[in-house]
């Protein structure tokens, strides 16, 4: 792989704001009362209309997103139908990031069309029950296992910035490193007055260190790939996270953040050289 190939994912809120956990970096939970869009699931129709503008925007990947910890049956259904719908117009690895979910469950998502399912385990295991009491680190590591054993590509990462130590972090990676994603999710915390952290306590050249960090750990990682908080953490020299390990990121809008303006930013990629790959070899 050429070191200027890049891959460009498009993530898709398909549920907005109406998660019952207290995932204490997240606006999407009820409790926190964040001032964020919040909405119920949108319809296949605007779902595939979406993929077809991720595709025209350059994207390999496109992740349909629901705000609930668990995988249930009604969501099951419609991603099984809106999956299958996806697939007969657009060529694009498709990903569900649906939360916890069983293995009969991504069986069925790999069955309709799904290519890969993402699930952070989000932190370090000793550190998880500080930001999370509703559920457990076990139970999101658990499902990561699932995902691989139900013949689906694994996406998997974290968010640093929450508070944690420095050996947070390397216990998080050394997790990540069992699990052997194909594809890494790197966020980085952006603050929101609802939420109880106040701040994010992750430095720029830290984020750079850790980016080099899992791309020396996850040796068979095939895209290391910065999601949440990338504007919030690198502000304006945020392409130098290619030149620390970094080979994807996620373009548009994030879940309840804005991102870049599409065409700009793929404008600025290839200004500065950037081969945007359009297969997710
Ligand atoms: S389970 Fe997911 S959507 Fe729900 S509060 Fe936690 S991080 Fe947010």
């Amino acid at each position: 792989m050429n070191e200027k190939d890049i891959y460009l994912c498009a993530i898709n809120n398909i549920q907005s704001g109406t998660c019952s956990e207290d995932c204490a970096f997240c606006t999407q939970a009820v409790r926190h009362k964040a001032s964020i869009s919040r909405y119920d699931t949108k319809t296949t129709e605007q779902i595939v209309a979406q993929a077809l503008t991720a595709k025209a925007n350059k994207a390999v990947g496109y992740c349909l997103v629901s705000s609930k910890a668990t995988l249930d049956d009604t969501m099951l259904e419609f991603l099984c139908q809106t999956a299958t719908q996806i697939k007969s117009v657009v060529d694009i690895n498709l990903i569900a990031c649906n939360g916890m979910a069983n293995l009969s469950q991504l069986k069925q998502l790999k069955k309709h069309g799904f290519d890969s399912y993402n699930h952070n385990i989000e932190t370090a295991q000793n550190f998880y029950p500080k930001v999370c009491t509703t559920h457990s680190w076990s139970e999101r590591y658990d499902t990561c296992q699932r995902v691989k054993l139900a013949g689906l590509k694994l996406c998997s990462g974290g968010i640093f910035g929450l508070g944690e130590s420095h050996k947070d972090r390397v216990d998080m990676v050394s997790s990540l490193k069992e699990l052997c994603p194909d594809s890494c999710a790197i966020n980085f915390y952006h603050p929101n007055e609802a939420l109880s952290i106040k701040s994010n306590n992750m430095s720029k050249d830290e984020a750079y260190d850790m980016i080099r960090y899992i791309k020396n750990e996850l040796t068979d990682t095939k895209k290391i790939m910065i999601a949440g908080g990338r504007e919030y953490m690198f502000g304006d020299s945020q392409y130098e996270l290619f030149d620390h390990g970094a080979n994807s990121i996620v373009i548009g809008d994030y879940l309840t953040t804005s991102g870049e303006e599409v065409s700009k930013e793929i404008r600025s990629l290839e200004s500065l050289g950037y081969n945007i790959k359009r297969s997710c070899d």
